[in-house]
């Protein structure tokens, strides 16, 4: 818990109470965690063996045939494609993000675009879209459109788990690209809570699932989850691992090169630049193993009482309105405060009173996703014990609550 190495670096410590968002440094490591990744830092390991024994845990958890751990759910979509672009071939491989004569297209759901899917096209892959956004309705994919757009050169179809009305839904993705031999990506990065989606996709049809390690999990900020097909998570190895290797000492020559399943050892993949630790490797599974062991429902009650106390400090604050989210509101998800700001009341917009609480002291981060409402919203996932009244006083101080 220390802040020693922060403030001799002049960087101050924030409050986040914005959930684990990557910009606002993640969430604070549970200590068994912050240990384990500790205990890693002292001893060097192979890491072709410690992300087999790593992958084997994932799969068991999840369902699925294989596992590897990336450095995070974006990096996790940039070797799934890589993956489905290359297979076992090494001179593809070699070649990514160059796909010129390689099969290369993704298929997408207009609706499922997020900024992140700019991590498929990392790859070398382009994205081919397809469906409706907008009149009439709230957008529409139809089935024929996906299947329509599959030809020769797609390598595979790209789905994005959350609320998108009016897109075909996973099963049926996965059964029409199936038809067609294609694998289905899944980006589920932020997915979790309920723990029920590590298995549901894969149980849904997906071939390869990315998982954020350092959103629900708790796991290092830099790492991820990447499930699915035996043979695609072999490409992903293959193409992540540190190449710099000799056939005749490359120890899985045995596997590959002595079996004739490749041609010779890959070099150095796309997926080099994005290497995981064996710190991060250890901190993910010992997260996963504490995520799976916790009770998220107690999790939740206990977040909302933190939280209750922060909407209970506004009660009186002119021009403000707090309460629950409805919609995060099922027991299962984290608790959103939802702080409703009047801006000619207060005097400021919304957006000042962010940056407001970002800049003062100590550094409140709040979740940004309600500024459409001009609202601010608070989440209590990643504070510390006691944080909650931090943020309760910053509040009432920047809104001038009680003033
Ligand atoms: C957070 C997020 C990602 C990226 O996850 P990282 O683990 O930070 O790489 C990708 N997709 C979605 C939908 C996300 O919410």
């Amino acid at each position: 818990m220390s802040t020693v190495l922060y403030e001799a670096l002049g960087v101050r410590p924030i409050v986040n109470a914005a959930g684990p968002l990557t910009r606002l440094g993640g969430m604070p490591l549970a200590p068994e965690v912050a240990a384990a990744m500790a205990e890693a830092a002292r001893a060097c390991v192979r890491i072709d063996e410690l992300q087999e024994a790593a992958g084997r845990y994932l799969a068991e958890v999840t369902g699925a045939e294989g596992g590897y751990v990336t450095a995070g759910a974006a990096a996790g979509l940039t070797l799934a494609a890589a993956a489905c672009i290359a297979g076992l071939d090494v001179a593809a491989m070699d070649r990514l993000p160059d796909t010129t004569g390689l099969r290369h297209e993704i298929v997408i759901q207009r609706a499922h675009l997020t900024a992140y899917t700019h991590a498929l096209r990392l790859a070398g892959a382009r994205l081919v879209e397809v469906g409706y956004l907008g009149y009439p309705g709230q957008g529409a994919t139809w089935p024929w459109q996906i299947e329509s757009a599959i030809t020769a050169r797609t390598a595979a179809v790209a789905y994005s788990a959350g609320d998108a009305p009016g897109s075909v839904p996973l099963p049926e993705v996965a059964r029409l690209a199936h038809r067609h031999g294609l694998p289905v990506i899944v980006d589920a990065a932020a997915a979790l809570p309920p723990a029920e989606n590590l298995r549901r996709f894969l149980a849904e049809g997906a071939d390869l699932v990315a998982l954020s390690g350092g959103k629900a999990i708790g796991g290092p900020q830099a790492s991820g989850i990447l499930v699915g097909r035996r043979d695609l998570i072999e490409s992903v190895a293959l193409q992540h691992q540190d190449m710099d290797v000799h056939p005749e000492t490359w120890p899985w020559r045995d596997r590959y090169l002595a079996t004739g399943r490749l041609a010779g050892p890959p070099h150095h993949g796309i997926g080099r630049a994005m290497k995981v630790g064996r710190e991060e490797i250890v901190g993910l599974v010992v997260a996963l193993r504490r995520f799976l062991g916790s009770d998220h429902a107690a999790a939740c009650a206990a977040q909302r009482a933190r939280l209750q106390k922060i909407v209970d400090a506004l009660r009186d604050a002119q021009g403000v309105q707090a309460g629950f989210a409805p919609e995060a509101d099922d027991g299962h998800r984290h608790p959103v405060v939802i702080v409703r700001l009047d801006e000619a009341t207060l005097g400021r917009s919304v957006e000042a009173i962010v940056n407001e609480l970002l800049e003062g002291d100590p550094p409140v981060g709040v979740s940004q996703q309600f500024l459409h409402q001009r609202a601010i919203g608070v989440v209590a996932s990643t504070l510390r014990p006691g944080e909650e009244d931090v943020v309760a006083a910053r509040l009432r101080h920047v809104l001038r609550a009680g003033a």
